[in-house]
């Protein structure tokens, strides 16, 4: 796989999921995956963080035997199992870190702010059972420790955000160049000195 046939097939599959719903959400899936990145560039993010945004739901539309899927929420592992699929093409592992950490973010999130599980939308409260529920306070320590804390934080906000029907956003074809750039610089080796 060459950073042109990774970017071909990502391009593709999220072209595919906007015939998708986004479980019990407004919008459809590549919807979702498209205003989730287009917050992350409103807000100035990195391109590493803006695919993150573009990328958090990917497990949700590849067909992978690793699938854990629950009825009307989809696959339930999706942000294990797409942070998996993300390394065996050579995406980032802060890239990966940030899509693993969007779900376990909600369940941070839930055990730290009293408000936070209020502000959650229904769909969202239903896959949180599913995704293990808030925290504990071991858990929660560790996961607010994370280097990558507060990025994971501002992509949970996005992902939360990126429900609005009609929304105007980049179109998928903008995030090619991009995804074959982090390819590329994630597959050359460090320089030392
Ligand atoms: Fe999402």
């Amino acid at each position: 796989m060459t950073p042109e046939t990774i970017a071909a097939e990502v391009l593709r599959l999220l072209e595919a999921s906007a015939d998708a719903d986004y479980y019990g959400e407004p919008v459809s899936q590549l919807a979702h995956a498209l205003q989730a990145a287009q917050s992350a560039r409103d807000a100035s993010a990195d391109d590493e963080l803006i695919l993150a945004a573009l990328l958090h739901d990917i497990g949700h539309n590849i067909d992978d035997p690793r699938a854990i899927r629950h009825g009307d929420v989809g696959v339930i592992n999706h942000d294990d199992l797409g942070s998996l699929w993300l390394a065996e093409r050579g995406f980032s592992s802060r890239l990966r870190m940030l899509v693993r950490g969007h779900v376990d973010a909600k369940r941070y999130l839930v055990a730290t702010n009293a408000n936070y599980a209020k502000r959650l939308s229904p769909a969202s409260t239903e896959t949180l059972i599913h995704q293990g529920g808030p925290m504990s306070i071991e858990e929660a320590t560790a996961f607010g420790e994370a280097a990558e804390l507060k990025d994971c934080l501002r992509l949970r906000s996005w992902d939360e955000q990126a429900k609005e029907p009609g929304r105007l956003v980049t179109p998928l074809e903008a995030y090619r160049a991009m995804i074959v750039t982090h390819l590329t610089d994630t597959a050359r080796p460090v320089q030392q000195g």
